[in-house]
């Protein structure tokens, strides 16, 4: 397990790109595209690494794009989609898309990997193995990485790796966890069919909404009175929608929510439980109900060698970057499927700082911290260049 490259070159070379990665960053951050959308994201990324001189590739509706024509790759994924959320104003590199931002890095994560994807152009004779680089649409909806797998996106690959910026922890953290990082993601759909009529009469109705209402707060308890205390488990309700005035009982109402569990034990019984909760109460009240529980999204477990490797490759950062330990983070991920059928490492790299409002996802204020992204892309290239088997 050596790595070949001069440490200093590596540092310097990202250091004189940075400002390239920086301005990337912003222009993808400038033009947010929702998951499915991403026409104009997809075309500017083939564009760079054309220019680099790669023969980049549409994979339903992703970009794949390789070091040398034959494998076996070593793959490196990107996520690339934004979110229907309304940007904070006044930022110089704000969305110019109403109701679109990137509000989860994933415009970071196109600048590290085409810095990578740059670095690798420019040095393909040092890499151990060639590099395949995915850039993978709809993460947010976890219906990008399947159509790409089935459309070869994985053929040839030896292993998988990625990054995910992580503005909670502060830039010069890294988060390399062995096993899972990301849970499991699960979505439930309850119908709560009762009798509609007078609400001044509801003696004479089966009162869907009260019934409804009963469920909400008993499923509170699914975590916090079947599952170990030492175990992971979520339940929240999302949506709940029902009625059309306010003297009126309504036929039905619905509801939906997700599940985030690690473990498949627990994720088992958290289902059971969903079940005999919404259909006891349902049954109490006499109504009758419709249950959906659905597996959107697998946990993300890292390979214990692909962890090796990595934590290998940061020795040589000591003093820039610092691996810290945090619980897995129950949100999801789809790099879980690419994980599912190849050995992978998936990092959480810090890039927040203390003078962010408000450092958490998916919300209007979101930012990252630009340092972080030559750190990340440093990490990613010191790994990708490592020389052990997975
Ligand atoms: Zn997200
Ligand atoms: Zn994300």
């Amino acid at each position: 397990m050596t790595q070949p490259v001069r440490e200093t070159s590596l540092e310097e070379y990202l250091r004189d790109d940075a400002l390239r990665m920086t301005e990337q960053r912003a222009w993808f951050h400038a033009h947010p595209e929702r998951a499915h959308g991403e026409k104009g994201t997809v075309a500017e990324i083939a564009r760079i690494l054309s220019l680099l001189g790669y023969e980049a590739r549409d994979v339903a509706g992703g970009v794949v794009a390789e070091t040398a024509p034959h494998g076996p790759y070593r793959a490196y994924r990107a996520d690339i989609d934004a979110l229907p959320i309304n940007e904070v104003p006044g930022r110089p590199y704000g969305s110019t898309v109403p109701g679109m931002m990137h509000a989860c890095g994933h415009d970071g994560h196109i600048a590290i990997a085409l810095a990578i994807a740059r670095w690798a152009a420019e040095h393909r004779s040092e890499l151990p193995h060639p590099v395949r680089f995915i850039f993978q649409p709809a993460e947010e909806t976890a219906s990008g990485a399947m159509p790409m797998i089935d459309a070869g996106a994985l053929e040839d690959v030896m292993d998988i790796l990625g990054v995910h910026l992580w503005s909670p922890l502060d830039v010069g953290t890294v988060v390399i966890h062995d096993g899972a990082i990301f849970g499991n993601v699960d979505r439930f759909q309850v119908v709560v069919h009762g009798k509609g009529g007078h609400g001044g009469l509801p003696h004479r109705t089966k009162d869907p909404v009260v019934a409804a209402s009963h469920m909400v707060t008993a499923l509170q308890s699914v975590v916090s009175r079947r599952i170990a205390p030492f175990d992971i488990g979520v339940v929240t309700v999302g949506r709940i929608a029902g009625g059309t005035a306010f003297n009126i009982v309504p036929d039905s109402v619905e509801f939906e929510g997700t599940v985030r569990t690690f473990d498949a034990g627990v994720q088992g019984t958290v289902h059971e439980e969903i079940r005999r909760v919404v259909e006891g109460i349902a049954s109490a009240w006499d109504a009758a109900v419709d249950i959906d529980i659905a597996k959107d999204c697998p946990a993300v477990v890292n390979h214990p060698a692909m962890v090796k490797r990595v934590r290998h490759a940061m020795e040589s950062m000591a003093g820039r970057l610092v691996e810290t330990v945090t619980d897995p983070v129950t949100v999801g991920d789809d790099m879980a499927f690419f994980h599912e059928r190849v050995p992978g490492c998936y990092l959480l790299v810090g890039s927040g700082n203390a003078a962010m409002p408000d450092r958490e996802h998916h919300q209007r204020s979101f930012d990252l911290d630009p340092n972080a992204l030559p750190l990340a892309a440093e990490l990613c290239i010191r790994t990708l260049l490592e020389t052990d088997p997975a």
